[in-house]
C-alpha cells in the first residue's frame, strides 16, 4: 500500500532522515518508536508531503511519487489522511462543517451522500451527539476523534499519526485504541509515530525503531516477547 525507498532528509547540516525504507499494508498498523530528535515527524512529514525529501521516493499502490505528474501526485496525496498532534480543527465552523469542508470543495459529491457519511463516521468515533458543536466546547479526545472523521471524510487507505496519545488521558487512549482497531479491520494501513509504549503494544501490527535518523530494528509484534526489554536497549 504504502512504501518508502531509500528516504533521506537532510536540513542544512542536519540529517534528519537517512536512508529509510519500510513498507506498511492494508489493514497494518506500524508504529515508530525512538528518542526524541531520531527523525520520526520528519519521516512522517515527508510521507504526508509536508517535507520534500533530499533523496529516496515514495511509493502508493506501486506508483512512484517522484515520477508522478502534478495530477496523479495530488490524487495519490489524496488517498492519505494527516491526524496532527493539535488537531488542527477549523474552529469557526462546526462539527459538520469540519467534516464536510473537503468532500464539497475537493470532491464535489451531493449534500446528501456527504450527510449520510458525516453520520456514518460520527457514529465510528461515537460522537453523533456532538454534530452542531464548535471545537472550543469539545475536550483534548473528542477533538482527536473529530479529527480522524474529518481525515477519513475523504477516504483514505493510508492514516498517519503524530503523537496521537500525548494530549490524552487514559480514558480516551482507550477510545483511540477501539477506533485505530477498527480502522485497521476496515483495512486501513496505519501509520503512527509515539513514544507511548502501552498504546503501540496495544494497537501495532509492526513496530520501527529508530535512532539516529535511521530505522535500526523492525519487528511483528507478536514476535517481541521482552518489549521493554528491548526499547531500554535500543532506545538509550
Ligand atoms: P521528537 O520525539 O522529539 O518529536 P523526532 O524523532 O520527531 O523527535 P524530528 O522532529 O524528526 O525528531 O527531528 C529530527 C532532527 O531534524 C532533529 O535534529 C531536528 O532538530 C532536525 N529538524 C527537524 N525539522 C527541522 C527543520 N525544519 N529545520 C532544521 N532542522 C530540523
Ligand atoms: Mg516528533
Amino acid at each position: 500500500l504504502l512504501e518508502t525507498k531509500n528516504l533521506s532528509k537532510n536540513f542544512k547540516q542536519v540529517q534528519a532522515v537517512k536512508d529509510v525504507s519500510f513498507g506498511l499494508d492494508a489493514g497494518e498498523v506500524l508504529s515508530i518508536i525512538g528518542p526524541s530528535g531520531s527523525g520520526k515527524s520528519t519521516l512522517l512529514k515527508l510521507i504526508a508531503n509536508l517535507e520534500q525529501p533530499t533523496e529516496g521516493d515514495i511509493y502508493i499502490s506501486g506508483q512512484s511519487i517522484q515520477s508522478a505528474d502534478k495530477k496523479t501526485k495530488r490524487a495519490l496525496y489524496q488517498s492519505m489522511g494527516f491526524i496532527f498532534q493539535d488537531f488542527a480543527l477549523f474552529e469557526h465552523l462546526t462539527v459538520k462543517e469540519n467534516l464536510e469542508l473537503a468532500p464539497k470543495l475537493v470532491y464535489k459529491k451531493n449534500q446528501d451522500s456527504i450527510s449520510k457519511e458525516t453520520n456514518r463516521l460520527l457514529k465510528l468515533v461515537g460522537l453523533e451527539d456532538k454534530i452542531d458543536a464548535y471545537p472550543i466546547t469539545l475536550s483534548g479526545g473528542q477533538k482527536q476523534r473529530i479529527a480522524i472523521a474529518r481525515a477519513l471524510a475523504t477516504s483514505p487507505k493510508i492514516l498517519l499519526f503524530d503523537e496521537p496519545t500525548s494530549a490524552l488521558d487514559v480514558k480516551s487512549i482507550d477510545d483511540l485504541v477501539d477506533i485505530i482497531l477498527k480502522l485497521k479491520k476496515a483495512q486501513i494501513g496505519i501509520l503512527i509515530v509515539t513514544h507511548d509504549l502501552r498504546f503501540a503494544k496495544l494497537v501495532s501490527s509492526r513496530l520501527l525503531f529508530m535512532k539516529n535518523s535511521s530505522i535500526i530494528f523492525s519487528e511483528n509484534i507478536q514476535n517481541i516477547e521482552n518489549f521493554e526489554q528491548i526499547f531500554d536497549d535500543f532506545l538509550k
